[in-house]
This record gives C-alpha cells, structure tokens and sequence, in this order.
C-alpha cells in the first residue's frame, strides 16, 4: 500500500490535531471524521488513525479501560503501515506516544485508571515546512520526506541531518 503522504492536510483534519492537542479528544474526533468523510484516496488512513487514538484517549479519561484498550487495537491497524512521516504528522511519534499510554494503563489496570496521568497524552507533532535554498547556486530546492534535492544542480541532503543541531 502507497499512502499518497505529500502534500497538505485536509483543514478539518489539521483542526482536528489542534483540538487533540488541546486535550479536547472528543471534538478532535468530529473534526477528523469530517475530514475522513470529505477525503479521497488512502491518506484516509491517518486521519482514521488520530481519530481512534483521539477515542482511546477519551476513553481513558473516562474511565472506560475496555474501549480504550480496543479502540488503541484499531488506532494501530491504521497507523502502523504509514511511513514515520506523513502530511508533515510524525506517526512514528504519534505510535510511540501511543504505546506509552497503553503501557501506563495496563500497569494500572482497570481497577486504578482513575490514577491515569494525563501528561501522558501528548501532542501530535507537524513538521515545520521549511523552505530551502541551495548553497551551491541559490536556487530554491525541493523537499519530499525529509530529501532535500535542488532541482538546478543536484545539490541534495537529508534533513534530519540538520535537526541534530536544533534538538
Ligand atoms: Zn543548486
């Protein structure tokens, strides 16, 4: 499966990412739905994922340790064939952060989940899109996936290359 991950987000998804990272997993949920419905094509995929993490989420802080263990199941069919980055959302961040709340949980069990703690819910991450300008002859270059290439001269990098001096 080839998830078409360039290009941008559909704007209620992208509401959708701000209203889960603002703790609000029930809107979230509205909004990625919206944006689900509207959208064509597998990029379908990861809107579906957050959206059922959203869920798991909500479950948690309701104290629903069943829903939230089966809808996490779901959140993972989605998510685990999407590449670590797509439509700038970091998914491999995202399954990481996941695993981590389902870890805490299931230490917990169903009889502490009230004890959840919720600064383990955290946010989903976009990339920054930059805009890159070749050091060689000027010319503006082109990213896809982190690949940098100048389209002029060949010029190419690999960004994350360079997020070692910002981290
Ligand atoms: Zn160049």
């Amino acid at each position: 499966m080839t998830v078409d991950c360039d290009g941008k987000l559909h704007p209620q998804a992208l509401e959708g990412i701000h209203l889960f990272n603002a703790g609000e997993f029930f809107e979230a949920h509205e909004a990625l739905e919206t944006a689900w419905r509207d959208e064509k094509g597998d990029i379908r995929d990861l809107y579906q994922g957050i959206l059922q993490v959203a869920v798991c989420f909500l479950h948690i802080t309701r104290g629903n340790y069943d829903g939230a263990v089966k809808v996490y199941g779901r959140s993972m069919k989605w998510l685990n064939d999407l590449p670590d980055v797509c439509r700038e959302v970091q998914v491999a961040k995202l399954r990481n952060d996941a695993d981590a709340v389902m870890d805490e949980l299931r230490k917990l069990g169903r009889e502490r989940i009230n004890e959840f703690d919720s600064s383990l819910f955290r946010p989903v991450v976009l990339n920054e899109k930059r805009e890159w300008t070749c050091d060689r002859c000027g010319a503006r270059m082109h990213e896809k996936n982190c690949k940098v290439t100048c389209p002029n001269c060949g010029n190419r990098f690999d960004c994350s290359d360079l997020n070692i001096y910002f981290d």
